[in-house]
């Protein structure tokens, strides 16, 4: 059996960590979260997040403009939060409804209050290797891979998958932390040959179980960062996944077959309980450092 990379004692370290850190503060972090419509996902993630803030001590504030809303009043009130001392981080909750311009948005975010690290600001210094907000997901597995004393250094990284939120930044930070990384992508020609060549192989891709054991080198680390829905129990049941569908009819599935991976990889990241609980904690770590750069602490 490979080694389960579970994320709940991640997460637990590193909000262990933060919390003396909003203590010596001199006033809390202050995160707000605009969240637009009324989305039950959404919503779910949304409460998930001021949830955290509130069991860290960070001040959260939300603000649920209707579905209705503009471009423009998201803008504004977006610049209203920009000037306001007291709120170290925006985060803005995706995705917003078709006729909102979304990047525009987002870039309206100031890049020192950029809770999710999305600005392009930001990705540029994630490039250029300097302090700054880090899309949250690819920097939860990063804490992951080294809590779990993965080795990154020197190793061949495949990220399949290549998204401005996981599988960019994905690739960057495991350059950083001098992986050798090769990116793919839904044009990538031999996917299989491809992620066989990994030591580490991070699928961000949003396809249920598409990584079967083919894809898997014998002895590598297999990071699922993909979590889709399954509705059908004879699916369910071929992805081992009959007892949590009996259960709640229904089952959450990766993008790594479930059953496959469990027979090659030396490590992997179930779904759910791998990457999910992280992104959180590092959306906390984001606030916490933005908070301390604003109040000069360093
Ligand atoms: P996107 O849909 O934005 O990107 C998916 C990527 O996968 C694209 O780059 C696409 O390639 C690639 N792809 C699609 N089909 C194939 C294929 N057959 N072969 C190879 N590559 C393929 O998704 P996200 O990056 O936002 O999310 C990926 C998954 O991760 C989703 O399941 C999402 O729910 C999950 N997720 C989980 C999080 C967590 O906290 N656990 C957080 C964020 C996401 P191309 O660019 O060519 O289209």
């Amino acid at each position: 059996m490979p080694q389960i990379l579970e994320g709940v004692p991640v997460r637990t370290q590193i909000l262990n960590g933060l919390k003396p850190r909003v203590a010596r503060l001199s006033r809390p972090p202050g995160l707000a979260v605009i969240l637009v419509g009324d989305d039950p996902a959404s919503g779910q993630y949304v409460r998930n997040k001021i949830r955290a803030c509130a069991e860290l001590g960070v001040h959260s504030e939300k603000l649920t403009p209707p579905a209705s809303t503009t471009t423009e009043e998201l803008l504004k009130a977006i610049e209203t939060l920009n000037h306001r001392p007291e709120i170290d981080a925006i985060l803005v909750q995706m995705p917003l409804p078709p006729h909102i311009a979304s990047r525009k948005v987002l870039e309206a975010v100031a890049p020192d209050k950029d809770a999710d690290g999305f600005h392009p600001v930001n990705v540029g210094h994630l490039v250029a290797g300097r302090p700054a907000p880090r899309a949250c997901t690819p920097a939860g597995i990063i804490e992951l891979l080294k809590y779990y004393r993965i080795p990154i250094d020197g190793r061949k990284a495949v990220v399949v998958g290549r998204s401005d939120i996981v599988g960019k930044p994905m690739a960057l930070m495991l350059l950083a932390e001098n992986a050798t990384v090769t990116i793919c992508h839904s044009r990538t020609a031999n996917l299989a040959e491809e992620c066989r060549a990994a030591d580490i192989l991070i699928a961000a891709i949003g396809k249920p179980a598409l990584i079967t054991a083919d894809f898997i080198a014998p002895g590598a680390t297999v990071i699922d960062v993909g979590i889709s829905r399954i509705s059908d129990a004879a699916e369910a049941e071929r992805l081992g996944k009959a007892e949590d569908f009996a259960k709640n009819g229904t089952a959450w599935v990766g993008d790594v077959h479930p059953i496959g991976v469990r027979r090659v990889a030396a490590a992997y990241s179930p779904v759910p309980g791998g990457v999910g609980p992280l992104t959180i904690a590092m959306l906390m770590t984001n606030t916490v450092n933005l908070a301390e750069r604003h109040l000069g602490v360093s």
